[in-house]
């Protein structure tokens, strides 16, 4: 199967962790996010593991909250030895109720508010990551006011393509993320930010995108970093302390996807960064890098129960499942693909091509399209894999769909980590 804790029983049913499928669905009910918190950390070691033995000492991966935030990943990440990236107010609290410590937690966001600032220095948090000019006068106006200096990352863009990973002369510059070092605005955004009082530049932040399968791509981001770092030092005497490299690798949602060897890249990345900072007579920085999606999504599975097929002569098969798009928005997002299968056939030939329909009102709302299944029948479970990565964490209510309850599995056992929403829950804020 793909992910190796996935097998099939005697009764040809599928088995999560050492658990079947069919005992999660009676006792939790369905649609259900079930993660492996065994193999998320696994994936953490091998980015703590890697980072530590390529990069110098203090270098360090943030798990980025985007991709999967809620309560019961933090203790996990801090017991891994990670740090975490934050994108808004609403993640540092989910971070901090968690008992993760605010001195590992680094603030992205394009937009800080100024009660934003003010919560985020009141929470102690590690380090900001200065997206714009904006933000770094009003932190450290903020910071003044508290008699307080914090330390922050410059968030720049170095003009990577994001879809092609060519480093480009003018195109992904635009961007509205950061400062970008080839218009020459980075130069002005460091020496505002060096002469800011209230500030202690730590270094610089820059993120080229996501699902990025090899180290080239990380390898052009630290020859425009460095070109740009040692220029600063030679005009300005400044140093970078930390070089925080972005997001993590891409994951394997199908079978056609390359498995990545975390490792053998960030070995290649540590090599290319050192001899480039030998030639340009710069100390190697430490590096952070932002792992979201590949700490978490191929530890998720999400079942369903399948209402059953709906065939449209003379075109497609329909399966349609007891969630969809409000637990799993990214196919009407993006297109993504995912692996299907008909959980309570698992061993059967995947022989019966449909298209995997939600619930919603709302042509967009499917899973998966013209796709390879056991041919299920009503009620038959259906599991949708590789599901860990903002899947929950982009959840909604459409149609008033509560979102599905969550178990996270270690040593072959279940434990409910979010409940599922209750009618109740639909209605709490409205007046
Ligand atoms: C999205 C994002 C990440 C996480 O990316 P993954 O592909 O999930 O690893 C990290 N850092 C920043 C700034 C991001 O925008």
């Amino acid at each position: 199967m793909l992910y190796d804790y996935l097998t099939t029983n005697e009764e040809g049913r599928l088995v999560i962790g050492g658990v079947d499928v069919k005992d999660l669905a009676e006792e939790y009910g369905t649609p259900l996010y079930v993660l492996s918190e065994d193999r998320i950390r696994e994936n953490c070691r091998k980015y703590t593991a890697a980072m530590a033995k390529y990069f110098p000492e203090g270098s360090f991966p943030l798990y980025a909250g985007k991709a999967l935030c809620f309560k019961g990943i933090y203790p996990v990440i801090d017991d891994e030895g990670m740090g975490a990236d934050v994108v808004s107010p609403g993640e540092i609290f989910t971070a901090l109720a968690a008992g993760f410590p605010a001195e590992k937690l680094f603030f992205h966001g394009t937009n800080k508010t100024d009660s934003e600032i003010e919560y985020a220095l009141d929470c102690g948090i590690g380090c900001f990551v200065i997206d714009n000019m904006n933000e770094l006068a009003a932190l450290d106006k903020a910071a003044g006011e508290k008699g307080m200096k914090q330390k922050a990352l410059l968030r720049l863009t170095v003009g990577i393509d994001p879809h092609t990973f060519k480093a480009v002369q003018t195109g992904m510059i635009d961007s509205q993320f950061g400062i970008p070092i080839q218009t020459g605005q980075a130069e002005g955004f460091l020496k505002a930010a060096l002469d800011a009082e209230n500030i202690e530049v730590a270094g610089f932040h820059s993120h080229i995108g996501s699902q990025i399968m090899d180290s080239y791509q990380f390898c052009d981001q630290a020859d425009i970093l460095l070109e740009f770092a040692a220029d600063m030092k030679e005009k300005y005497g400044y140093t970078a302390e930390y070089f925080n490299i972005g997001g993590g690798f891409g994951v394997r949602y199908t079978e056609k996807d390359p498995t990545v060897d975390i490792e053998g890249n960030i070995s290649d990345i540590a090599e290319h960064l050192a001899a480039g900072c030998e030639k340009a007579g710069l100390p190697v920085p430490k590096v952070l890098m932002e792992p979201g999606r590949s700490i978490v999504a191929d530890a998720g599975v999400t079942i369903y129960e399948a209402g059953g097929i709906k065939t449209v002569e003379g075109y497609r098969e329909y399966v349609t499942i007891d969630g969809g798009m409000t637990d799993n928005p990214r196919f009407a997002l993006y297109g993504s693909e995912y692996t299907v299968l008909n959980a309570s056939r698992a061993d059967a030939p995947a022989d019966f091509e449909c298209t995997v329909a939600g619930r919603c009102c709302e042509s967009g709302d499917r899973i998966a399209e013209d796709i390879m299944i056991a041919r299920p029948e009503r009620g038959d479970l259906i599991a949708v894999l590789g599901t860990g990565a903002y899947n929950y964490a982009m959840s909604m209510n459409y149609n008033r769909v509560p979102r599905p309850a969550m178990v996270m599995l270690s040593g072959g056992k279940a434990r409910l980590v979010v409940r599922r929403q209750t009618f109740e829950d639909l209605i709490s804020c409205e007046l």
